[in-house]
């Protein structure tokens, strides 16, 4: 067997695999592209494009494909071979530098929410440079950007790219100001923590819901859920831990650095860890990360479900976006510093992420809105739907002195002249972690922890990305024209956290009382998608992202119409999904059951017939009644889909969905969870939740 050491990183055409294999020159001007974006140049490219080429080929790959990452959220891709005819019976591999930038696809099977109508038919991909490629089962994977021949992004990958750029030329602005000359390029770096469930193959593919819609839509709790807390941090089982050791070392050979794993809440739940990346990076190896589990978990009998809430009454699955603001020397900006002058930058930074984040509540909770995590998030286990931060108490003392002008006197930190406190470094562990935060301050970055389990975590980013990148901007401007520069970062300072502090807070999460003090500091609660949604093409927002050039008004729009379409799909396969299995499955088998019991009683009653049949009687009473409610819970949610489906605007589509398909999928689902309770094992159709969480 191979080492680690050996295996991690073989399959990526990294750093160390091109400043061995190509020209000194070429390697440099690369590099150069790479730092600043520009474009390459042609004869670089081609000379790029065949380095690539020599070296897939000799890790076993026949073809190429520009992968992307289209806005239903997966990725997608289109393999070419490399194979080039010469003459009549001979071939040659080849690759140009014109294939490796640029890619014509046929974006009519991608969602563009009506950008394409307007403009035209075909998209073209185009190489991110910044982004590693790779080989993966032999193919060399070209890691693009997916845009529209107008130059209209149809993808998740170029705004993000956009808002790095974003936060790069004003956050420099602000570093310039600080006296920091020398400083190149500011990037973001995330780390995105992985859960997921798994269940065994066969009795998944005994379950419709899980296989057309990835979540039970109907299921009686198990006896045993999460209460004894068991799971969290247990042992691994040792199919589990086989299917992990797997998934690990195919991870490795992409350079995904996959850190930690451990058991979660729920059972047969669990989650991965990469160590952080560039942001860029970070979102590529989080949805290699996801098609992996998913692959790897086949190879074992297993099926790894991606879905917030695969399971009601049991934990949903999230992701948490670890972000952080670093220099290209490896300086993180988050960390609060040792110096009184990079204490007060620090608190600076700290101030323009508690601003863009107050400002720009509904771009976050609209980034993690899904179908899916409609279900979990404010679902008593996750964070609410309202976006708030958690800074720890020495941070909020501090904010405090500052608001108030007072000379902070804190145990550990000194007092500076200009009235603002230095901080020592205090470490990620001296913050009580308080787990119920949406976006929790843990040392040195941001925990956003509201993200879905099944989503790209790509525009997350690019809303703090560019939303940071907006305070940046409006800081600078303000100290560029300054006359005293540190009577006005003292100032602005105390403003900012004067004007913001109510986006902080730090008591449970989870509780009710949360709920009604958010609604008094006029915190946004956006309880659902739609909700969410609606903000998205609100003025300030289209003002934000045209702003900083990471989206145009169109793009904000045609996004917003996915997102309605999407959630409009998702709840349209559930709901016929649930007519499918209530109508063909459930209710004929609690028929016979209900016949079978009568028939027993009639027997009985035969040899004996004074006999009491209570308990026959009684089950054939309460089952006939639920399985007619279920029955009339079917037809209305036949004509209750149809009725949805046939709205053209997907805006009213969606609102109709979750209006009035929902809450009968909701009542379709009491009745035959209460139907599954009655009845004998023997004759339910599907595998219980103990069967799916146990059974592993
Ligand atoms: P938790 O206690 O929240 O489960 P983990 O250790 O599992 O924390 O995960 C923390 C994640 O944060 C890892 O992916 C780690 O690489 C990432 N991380 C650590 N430092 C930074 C940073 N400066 N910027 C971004 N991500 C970071
Ligand atoms: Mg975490």
């Amino acid at each position: 067997m191979k080492s680690i050491s050996e295996i991690f990183g073989s399959m990526v055409f990294n750093d160390d695999v091109m400043r061995e294999r190509l020209p000194k020159e070429v390697y440099k001007s690369l590099m150069k592209t790479i730092a600043t974006g520009k474009t390459i140049d042609a004869s670089v490219a081609d000379v790029v494009a065949n380095a690539m080429k020599d070296w897939a080929i000799e890790k076993g790959a026949t073809h190429y494909t520009h992968w992307f990452q289209p806005l239903t959220g997966v990725t997608a891709e289109k393999h070419d071979s490399f194979i080039s005819p010469v003459g009549n019976c001979k071939v040659v591999m080849e690759f140009s530098g014109k294939e490796l930038i640029k890619g014509e696809s046929d974006a009519s099977s991608f969602p563009s929410g009506g950008l394409r109508a307007t403009f035209e038919a075909r998209g073209y991909t185009a190489w991110d440079p910044a982004s590693y490629a790779f080989v993966k089962d032999g193919t060399l994977y070209i890691p693009t950007a997916f845009c529209s021949y107008t130059g209209e992004a149809l993808d998740t990958k170029t705004p993000l790219l956009r808002s790095m750029d974003a936060i790069n030329t004003e956050g420099l602005r602000l570093l310039r100001l600080f006296g920091d000359n020398t400083t190149k390029r500011l990037t973001t770096t995330v780390g995105a923590e992985q859960e997921y469930f798994i269940i065994d193959k066969e009795i998944y593919n005994q379950r419709k819901d899980l296989i057309y819609s990835g979540r039970t839509l109907f299921g009686a709790r198990a006896p045993k859920g999460q209460e004894l807390e068991d799971h969290y941090f247990g042992p691994l089982k040792s199919r589990i831990s086989a299917f992990m050791r797997d998934l690990d070392e195919a991870l490795w050979t992409l350079g995904i650095n996959s850190k930690t794993k451990h058991n979660e809440a729920a059972p047969a739940q669990h989650e991965l860890a990469p160590i952080f990346s560039t942001t860029n990076m970070a979102v590529d190896q989080n949805l290699l990360i996801m098609e992996y589990m998913k692959k790897i978990a086949e190879e074992h009998g297993l099926v790894c479900l991606l879905h917030e809430k695969p399971y009601a009454g049991v934990n949903g699955s999230g992701k948490h976006n670890n972000w952080s603001l670093n220099t290209e020397t490896g300086k993180n900006l988050l960390d609060p510093g040792k110096t009184p002058a990079e204490n007060v930058k620090f608190l600076l930074i700290l101030a323009a992420i508690l601003k863009a984040v107050d400002e720009y509540q509904d771009l976050l909770r609209i980034s993690v809105a899904s179908a899916g995590n409609d279900n979990r998030l404010g679902g008593g286990e996750a964070p609410p739907a309202i976006v708030s931060v958690f800074l720890g108490e020495e941070l909020d003392d501090i904010i405090e002195a500052i608001i108030n002008g007072d000379v902070y006197k804190g145990k550990k930190a000194g007092v500076m002249d200009l009235g603002i406190p230095t901080i020592p470094t205090f470490r990620k562990d001296t913050t009580d972690r308080n787990r119920t935060s949406p976006l929790a301050f843990t040392g040195n970055k941001f925990e956003f922890r509201m993200l879905g389990s099944s989503q790209n975590i790509a525009m997350p980013n690019v809303v703090m990305n560019t939303a940071v990148a907006e305070s940046f901007r409006q800081f600078a401007d303000v100290l560029e024209a300054a006359e005293d520069f540190d009577a006005a970062v003292a100032e602005l300072m105390r403003e900012t956290f004067a004007k913001h502090r109510r986006i902080i807070f730090d008591g449970n999460g989870y509780s009710k009382e949360w709920e009604i003090e958010a609604a008094e500091r006029g915190l946004l609660n956006l309880k659902d998608s739609v909700e969410a949604y609606k903000c998205f093409d609100l003025p300030k927002n289209i003002k934000l992202f045209s702003t900083h050039g990471v989206m145009s008004e169109t793009e904000i729009r045609s996004r917003k119409d996915i997102l309605f379409e999407n959630y409009s799909k998702i709840i349209n396969i559930e709901a016929l999904t649930m007519i499918e299995m209530a109508a063909r499955e459930i209710i004929p088998a609690v028929s016979e059951y209900v016949g079978d019991v009568a028939s027993n009683a009639a027997a009985k009653l035969s040899v004996m017939p004074k006999i009491s049949c209570k308990v026959e009687k009684d089950l054939i009473e309460k089952l006939s009644a639920l399985n007619e409610k279920a029955y009339e819970k079917v037809a209305e949610l036949r004509v209750a889909e149809a009725k949805a489906a046939a709205i053209e605007d997907n805006e009213a589509a969606a609102e109709e969905y979750r209006s009035v398909v929902l809450p009968i999928m909701a009542e379709l689902r009491t009745a035959v969870d209460a139907m599954e309770s009655l009845t004998a094992s023997d004759y339910w159709p599907l595998p219980s939740y103990g069967d799916m969480m146990f059974r592993v």
